[in-house]
C-alpha cells in the first residue's frame, strides 16, 4: 500500500490593502479552509498597519492562518498563488510591496528551509515584520522559527508601533 503523506503544520501570512481589506482577508481565510489536502486549524485576529515600502498606498489589514496540510511546500505555494488569482490579485512585474487585493505568503512549512527565488522558507519577513510576528504570536507563540527562536521571543523584541488590533478575523 502506498504511504500517505503526513500532516504538516504550515502558517500563511494574509494581507490586503484594497477593496475593503478586512473583508478580503476574511474571505481569503475562509478559502484557505477549502484548499485540497489541507485543514484550517487556527486564525489570528486581524491587524491594521501602515504600508511597508511605497507609502503612497492605503494601510494594510494582516492576519495569520495556521494550517495542517499534506501538500508539499511548493504545491502549497502554487495553490496559494492560484487562490490569490481567484480572489482578484493581478500580478505585474515590479509590483512587489505595491497595493494588492490579497497577498498570501507561505511563512513556514514544518521546519523546511529553502532559499530559492520561487520559495524561501522560513519566509524572510517573519522576524522583521511586526504585522506578521504579532498575529503569528497570537496563534503559535511557542513555534520555533528555524535558526531564530520562538515566535514569542521574537515578538517580545519587536516594535508594535503602527499596529492596531482589529476584531477577530471573519
Ligand atoms: P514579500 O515576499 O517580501 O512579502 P511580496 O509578498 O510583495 O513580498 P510577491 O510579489 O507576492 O511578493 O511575490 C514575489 C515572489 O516571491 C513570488 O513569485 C514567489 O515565488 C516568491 N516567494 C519566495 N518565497 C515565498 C514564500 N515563502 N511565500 C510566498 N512567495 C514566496
Ligand atoms: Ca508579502
Ligand atoms: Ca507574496
Amino acid at each position: 500500500m502506498a504511504e500517505r503523506p503526513v500532516w504538516i503544520p504550515a502558517y500563511i501570512g494574509v494581507g490586503s490593502n484594497l477593496h475593503d481589506p478586512a473583508a478580503q482577508v476574511a474571505r481569503a481565510c475562509e478559502a484557505l479552509a477549502d484548499l485540497p489536502q489541507t485543514r484550517l486549524m487556527a486564525l489570528s485576529p486581524s491587524y491594521s498597519n501602515p504600508p511597508m515600502g511605497p507609502q503612497d498606498q492605503p494601510d494594510y489589514v494582516n492576519a495569520v492562518a495556521g494550517l495542517l496540510t499534506r501538500l508539499p511546500a511548493r504545491t502549497l505555494l502554487l495553490e496559494l498563488q492560484k487562490l490569490e488569482a481567484a480572489l482578484g490579485r493581478m500580478r505585474k512585474a515590479g509590483d512587489r510591496w505595491g497595493p494588492r487585493v490579497i497577498d498570501l505568503d507561505l511563512l513556514m512549512h514544518g521546519f523546511s528551509r529553502e532559499a530559492t527565488t520561487e520559495l524561501t522558507l522560513p519566509h524572510p519577513g517573519i522576524s522583521e515584520r511586526n504585522f506578521v510576528l504579532f498575529p503569528l504570536c497570537d496563534i503559535a507563540p511557542m513555534l520555533v522559527v528555524p535558526g531564530q527562536g520562538t515566535v514569542a521571543r521574537l515578538a517580545a523584541a519587536a516594535d508594535h508601533s503602527g499596529l492596531i488590533a482589529l476584531s477577530p478575523t471573519g
